[in-house]
């Protein structure tokens, strides 16, 4: 506390850190100031900041580094329903233009979901026939070809061809620092807020590098909701999902040179059927689960989703695999919130054995990593009903935004246009 002040009406200012002495001061007063940069945050803060507004976007890390940050992106646009197509279908476009204006690698390199049974082809067809062109079935051999396999299980797949791949990483780090370089537009880094306090018609924002007047607030702060309004996040049914993914080396002989193409497209297999929404209405979904449920049910326990995107890297060529939940009751609560929570063995063992199916042998893993998400009940009332978008206003000025159901790289910089349409 040593070099604290109290200015007016008992406000505590301490002196800055040293560790982020070097930062620019933050601006007095903006029109919003987001909390979070991750991929919610920074979506809302592009949207109206293109609508005229002053914007300061507030990040407690140094850098991008919450869940969107940590794994490769998969902007899964085919897969979704009629609650989430739409914001799909604009977070396509506005992807592919931040990606030329803020200049990072963002490819229209599609997804290709292969099908080892024939009632997992039949999901597929029933996909293809709702997406009207917008997706193709694909027999064994094209199956097998574009998702760069090497075994002879594969009985066909669909192909995907409006889905995008990002390093959602990198994309953050530039998209944060060309929004920053905009005038009235500012990104602070290893800034945390700590608290809004409504005042007559603005908001102060108390950040642990100063305080902020905005007009509006706007909270995107992933699973960490419950921090600032627990009761609200409670009442929503917003729960943590911890969730395993591995970087594994690309088996030696399988997928061939093109294990390092970073623009090969998404690989999925049959688990994915179970947890993409557009395939809920397929009659013979009921059969995959059935006959899932039965050969391996430690692959539906662990509520395995099994893709892949292939990377190249001073490691060699890898394939960065997702995912399998940690179970349930070994997951933290909202009051022991870690950033690297303790994985659990038998996930991993599940993820790895799956994943040693569909590439044909064992993988070497390269690194182990854990991911918190969000899960909710889909709201019943209000603008976003049906959808997996919880916005809410806890408190005047202040709106709060999260993404469940693993989809805010989908849907994030759509889903912004309508929330912002209703901030100003
Ligand atoms: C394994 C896995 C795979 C996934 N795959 C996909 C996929 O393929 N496609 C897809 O669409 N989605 C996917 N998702 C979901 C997607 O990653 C999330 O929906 C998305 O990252 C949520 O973004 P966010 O901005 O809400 O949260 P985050 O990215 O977590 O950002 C929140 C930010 O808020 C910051 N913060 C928190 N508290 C404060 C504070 N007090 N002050 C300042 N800053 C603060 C954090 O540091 C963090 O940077 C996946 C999720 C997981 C776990």
């Amino acid at each position: 506390m040593s070099g604290a002040r109290v200015v007016g009406q008992g406000l505590v200012v301490r002196p800055p850190s040293p560790r982020t002495a070097h930062l620019p001061p933050l601006p007095a007063s903006v029109d919003l100031v987001v909390v979070g940069a991750g991929i919610v945050g920074l979506a809302h803060a592009i949207e109206a900041h293109a609508r005229g507004h002053s914007v300061l976007v507030v990040e407690r890390d140094a850098r991008p580094g919450g869940a969107s940050a940590r794994r490769s992106g998969h902007v899964a646009v085919t897969t979704q329903d009629a609650a989430t197509l739409s914001c799909a279908l604009a977070s396509r476009e506005r992807w592919l233009k931040l990606g030329r204006e803020a200049g990072f690698w963002v490819k229209d390199a599609g997804a290709v979901v292969v099908a080892r049974a024939a009632d997992e082809l039949a999901v597929l067809d029933d996909l293809v026939a709702a997406r009207d062109g917008d997706a193709r079935l694909l027999d064994a051999a094209e199956a097998t070809e574009r998702a760069r396999l090497t075994g002879d299980d594969v009985v066909g797949g669909a192909l995907l061809p409006l889905d995008l791949r990002v390093e959602v990483g990198d994309a953050l780090g530039a998209t944060a620092a060309w929004l920053d370089g905009l005038p009235r537009a500012d990104v602070a880094w290893s800034t945390t807020a700590w608290a809004f306090e409504a005042g007559s018609g603005r908001t102060l924002v108390r950040t642990s590098r100063g305080e902020v007047v905005a007009r509006r607030v706007l909270v995107a702060v992933g699973p960490e909701l419950d921090r600032f309004y627990p009761a609200e996040t409670a009442l929503a049914g917003l729960r943590h999902d911890v969730r395993q993914v591995l970087r594994v080396a690309a088996p030696s002989g399988a997928l061939g040179g093109a294990a390092t193409d970073a623009a090969a497209p998404v690989v999925l297999d049959g688990t994915t059927l179970l947890r993409d929404a557009a395939y809920a209405h397929s009659p013979a979904l009921a059969d995959v689960r059935e006959r899932l449920r039965t050969v391996d049910p430690d692959l539906v326990d662990a509520d395995v989703h099994l893709s892949f995107t292939r990377h190249a890297g001073p490691a060699g060529a890898t394939l960065l695999l997702g995912d399998a939940r940690r179970p349930r009751d070994e997951a933290a609560d909202g009051s022991r919130l870690e950033r690297d929570p303790a994985r659990s063995e038998a996930a991993d063992a599940v993820l790895l054995r799956a994943a040693a199916g569909l590439l044909g042998g064992p993988v070497r893993v390269h690194a182990r990593w854990s991911v918190h998400d969000v899960t909710a009940p889909r709201p019943r009332r209000g603008p976003f009903a049906g959808t997996p978008f919880l916005v809410a206003d806890p408190a005047p000025g202040v709106t709060t935004v999260t993404v469940a159901d693993g989809l805010g790289t989908t849907t994030a910089l759509g889903l912004a246009v309508k929330v912002v349409d209703g901030l100003f």
